[in-house]
């Protein structure tokens, strides 16, 4: 007998996430211990449950001032080795809680540099983090693995650096590179020379691409950036038509996004709040994952959209009806568009992730 599709059972099901950032997915706890601890004086409150309370309200404002307020408190208190350490360690123990059994956690190195550290440091930092987290995971009975994505942002032009960066220290977990930051009047060829350089080096690259602005941006990050994945991408919307008798057209963008497999990370909650979509059923996703693009589930900022994975997939289950197949579907998803190796990814699927939706469909 197939297990009732329920928030609890699905934190108990094998799930794989490709889009999260570091500094979108610290405990309020831990933003009060650090502020504390750093001499950080900026926080609102100093009450764990407010705090939280207040970065979900902030997020959920409507307000891109105030949205970007949360940003500057979590990496405010990031500006230290230990505090880089703890966050990471608490992010590999909060998503192996979840039912997380691989994710790649993002985040811009070049924000960390307030205080001194370097460059290298901090993602030496990051790397013992995730190590520790993982560690405690297992101690705790539950296994993941943590692959690091390290972000350019778009509006400092230092990519080239940190692509330079993400390639030295691929042996030592960080599986690719991604920019963040501003979409509009930040198109992604201004950084075309460290993706050319990224391909060169044979390594891997997403880029933020489709959420605030539109098809040119993700044309831009397809075709003349080489972009293997697409942070967010829902605006490929703009090249589909759905008529009134919903027949579905797809122009020729949004045809090769789904011939080629283009993996578009997709974070439902984050969408409502940056306002690309007004509730989760109206939400693009259910439409791209019906026409078969390659879509995945993802968290975005954990804090500040309150949410985890596995609540990010009840919302959709109640969106759209969803089984455990079809989280089954985006989970495998998400592992074949990892950028892990391929014997590794087919582990997963075949060790981990098809075995534990087998279990749960009985
Ligand atoms: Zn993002």
């Amino acid at each position: 007998m197939s297990t009732p599709v329920t928030l609890e059972n699905i934190r108990s099901a094998p799930k794989v996430l490709l889009h999260d950032h570091l500094d979108g997915g610290l405990r309020p706890g831990t933003v009060v211990d650090l502020a504390r601890e750093v001499g950080y004086t900026g926080l609102p409150t100093t009450d764990a449950a407010e705090l939280g309370a207040w970065f979900a309200a902030a997020a959920d404002s409507g307000s891109l001032v105030r949205y970007l307020e949360t940003f500057a408190h979590t990496v405010g208190v990031m500006q230290t080795r230990e505090a880089l350490v703890r966050v990471a360690a608490e992010a590999a123990e909060d998503l192996a809680a979840d039912g997380v059994v691989y994710a790649e956690v993002r985040y811009a190195p070049e924000l960390f540099v307030e205080r001194g550290m370097g460059l290298d440091e901090i993602v030496e930092a990051v790397q013992e983090g995730f190590r520790e987290g993982e560690r405690r995971a297992a101690e705790a009975g539950r296994r993941i693995r943590i692959g690091t994505l390290l972000c350019g942002m778009r509006q400092n032009d230092r990519a080239w650096e940190i692509a330079n960066l993400a390639v030295r220290y691929r042996d030592a977990g960080v599986v690719g590179f991604d920019i963040a930051g501003p979409e509009a009047g930040f198109p992604p060829t201004r950084n075309l020379d460290a993706f050319e350089y990224l391909r060169r080096e044979n390594a891997h690259f997403t880029i933020h691409a489709g959420e605030a602005f539109g098809l040119p941006s993700i044309w831009e990050a397809i075709q003349h950036c080489g972009a293997e994945r697409l942070g967010h991408g829902v605006r490929i919307m703009d090249d589909i038509e759905v008529d009134q008798d919903g027949r579905v057209r797809l122009g020729r963008l949004a045809h090769y996004v789904r011939d080629r497999r283009i993996p578009l990370e997709m974070c439902p909650t984050s969408n409502l709040q940056t306002g690309a979509a007004s509730s989760v059923a109206e939400h693009p996703i259910g439409l791209l994952a019906r026409l078969r693009f390659r879509v995945t589930v993802n968290t975005d900022n954990r804090l500040m959209s309150h949410c985890t994975l596995s609540s990010e997939f009840a919302a959709l289950v109640d969106a759209f009806g969803y089984g455990w197949g079809d989280i089954q579907w985006f989970t495998v998803n998400a592992m074949k568009s990892s950028f892990l190796g391929f014997d590794e990814r087919l582990q997963l699927i075949n060790d981990v992730i098809k075995p534990g939706y087998a279990a749960l469909m009985g």
